[in-house]
């Protein structure tokens, strides 16, 4: 997602195992008193302390932190499995707590289901052992096939036949297929490249292979490059299954849907974007289609690329919303490695060379905001993917892009408890995902293990460490606390919840105000908002519970390359 999303705006009319718990120091005496310090802060309205945990659980060798958050101070041991451990010092307030303690079972590497006790509180099960994943990825598929484009395996129907009419020549062109974006009927080739490629990587082929059959298309001859199909004018029909999508572009309802081309040039209708090149695009469909092997248009779209630096923007129509993507080196050196990987040939390493260290570290990590897709796709893979090619110095320099950027994200994140380094901005699960992917591909290319934690905290974040005690994957795990009225067709008129699918997540205050369109209705997370960041769990509210395919495939490239 990226986009503009805002725009894209949404309409704003609608716009114990069993726990075996050793009695731990705490007597029922000594509990009575402690207890009724905490109902003076939060008078009969439930728990006061609360345990935050990553509900799909653990691999046995990692890091294994939990959170007890609360209003007043607590002392104490708690309790997991054969363990029973002071809960350590109180590490400050943060977000809506005012005390917060750092459970660390890293210990614990007996295979089960668990739940962590403090006092008469347990948090949500979870597992420990080397399958605790093992049902994750078929979900987040699963998402990505309940968003195909063309012919829909879940609905069995097909959709947007008709994609598309270019918008510059008038002509009909077939742009059939892909993935409709997130909770929107348009597509977006900004995303579409990003998670071609990255599915790919993942190992997800038959996925990518949807996806490739219409970055095919894109590039119709040795100039063209269609980055869009169809636009924001989506938002203002009725909320529909794909099928049903009765949107008017002018070539009657539920007709053809226009066809943008990136033109190198500020474009839009009324309100403009500001793009300035194709490079970005055109580079990552180059290696897209490098990985999925059709070196023809492959090569075609990076001589396109270098021709063209800058980056190409989404086109906003109704509302002055787009994906602002504004780095484009990371993918000129993407398209060059993958074309060196693929043909052997030596000027591509050496160009790929020469972009890595014009891209550099990522350059939004450290900072505490960005603009809406400015930096995407956030994780350089092309640093990762060159290393390997490249002469000694240069690795070095490599791993120290990764590294540089996560020593910025670590210095923010050892600030609260949680250790939440990246900007809570729109989308900000992608942020999230892009740490922990770089911190586990540094400790693959050099063995040094100092961003380990960083990472198993940034992924425990995902999957309901957070202070609302969510996990941001739509139906995961089964049973859990999960987002579970996300801003999405399927849920809202169709019945079907899209289960797999990673939700932006948690946002600023400000940020969210500025994208609310309309009444979120009762909060059932209204105690653990705060100054830091909202979420809710409502369909309303597309700035924090809209599911986005391109952090789900970020998601789904993490965990396949979790050791
Ligand atoms: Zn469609």
């Amino acid at each position: 997602m990226i986009s503009s999303r805002p725009a894209l705006d949404h309409h704003p009319a609608e716009i114990s195992f069993a726990i075996r718990w050793v009695c731990h120091f705490l007597s029922a005496t000594i509990l009575v008193p402690i207890l009724s310090a905490v109902s003076l802060a939060e008078p009969a309205t439930g728990p006061s302390f609360w345990i935050r945990v990553n509900q799909v659980g653990y691999l046995p060798g990692d890091p294994k932190i939990a959170l007890l958050s609360s209003a007043a101070p607590l002392t104490g041991n708690f309790s997991v499995g054969e363990m029973t451990v002071p809960i350590g010092a109180d590490c400050g307030a943060w977000g809506p707590f005012a005390h917060n303690y750092r459970l660390d079972f890293s210990e614990l590497k007996t295979s089960g289901r668990y739940q962590i006790q403090f006092q008469d509180i347990r948090s949500a099960e979870f597992s420990i052992g080397g399958d605790a994943y093992r049902n994750v990825p078929d979900q987040l598929l699963s998402f990505m096939q309940l968003q195909r484009c063309g012919k829909n395996p879940v609905t069995g129907k097909l959709c947007h036949q008709q994609d598309g009419i270019d918008t510059e020549t008038g002509k009909q062109v077939n742009l059939v297929g892909g993935w409709h974006d997130a909770a929107d009927r348009l597509k977006h080739m900004i995303t579409t490249s990003y998670c071609v490629a990255a599915l790919k990587l993942a190992g997800a082929s038959e996925e990518s292979a949807h996806g490739a059959e219409l970055l095919r298309k894109l590039h119709p001859d040795a100039e063209t490059l269609y980055v869009q199909i169809g636009d924001d004018r989506d938002h203002a029909s009725p909320n529909s299954l794909w099928h049903g999508d009765q949107t008017d572009y002018g070539w009657g309802p539920g007709g053809a849907r226009s066809a943008w081309q990136a033109t190198g040039q500020p474009e839009g209708p009324k309100h403009k974007n500001k793009s300035s090149g194709l490079a970005s695009l055109a580079g990552r469909c180059a290696a897209a289609l490098a990985l999925e092997g059709d070196l023809q248009q492959a090569e075609s779209l990076y001589r396109l690329a270098q021709a063209h630096p800058g980056c190409a923007m989404s086109v906003p129509v109704r509302a002055p919303y787009y994906y602002g993507e504004s780095t484009y080196f990371d993918d000129l050196q993407w398209a060059a490695i993958e074309l060196n990987l693929a043909t052997g040939q030596e000027k591509y390493l050496q160009e790929a060379v020469e972009y890595a260290r014009q891209a550099g570290p990522s350059q939004w990590m450290g900072r505490a905001e960005h603009g809406h897709y400015e930096f995407f796709p956030y994780v350089n893979l092309a640093h990762w993917r060159l290393y390997p090619k490249a002469d000694r110095a240069t690795q070095q320099q490599l791993a120290g892009y990764y590294r540089q950027g996560l020593e910025r994200v670590e210095a923010r994140a050892r600030k609260n408890p949680y250790r939440h380094g990246t900007p809570l901005v729109w989308c900000s699960t992608n942020d999230v995902i892009a740490v922990a992917t770089q911190a586990v591909l540094y400790e693959s290319m050099t063995g040094d293990t100092q961003f380990r934690s960083l990472a198993a905290e940034a992924r425990d974040w995902v999957f309901g460490r957070n202070p609302w005690g969510v996990s941001f994957v739509i139906g995961v795990p089964v049973g859990g606390e999960f987002a579970k009225d996300p801003h999405h067709p399927f849920s809202k008129v169709g019945g079907i919840l899209p289960v797999g699918g990673l939700v932006d997540g948690p946002v600023t205050k400000q940020i969210n105000d500025s994208l609310k369109y309309s009444a979120f209705g009762e909060d059932r997370y209204a105690r653990f908002q705060s100054d830091v960041a909202v979420y809710h769990g409502v369909y309303e509210d597309f700035s924090t519970n809209e599911p986005i395919i391109d952090g789900t495939v970020s998601l789904l490239l993490l965990l396949s390359l979790w050791k």
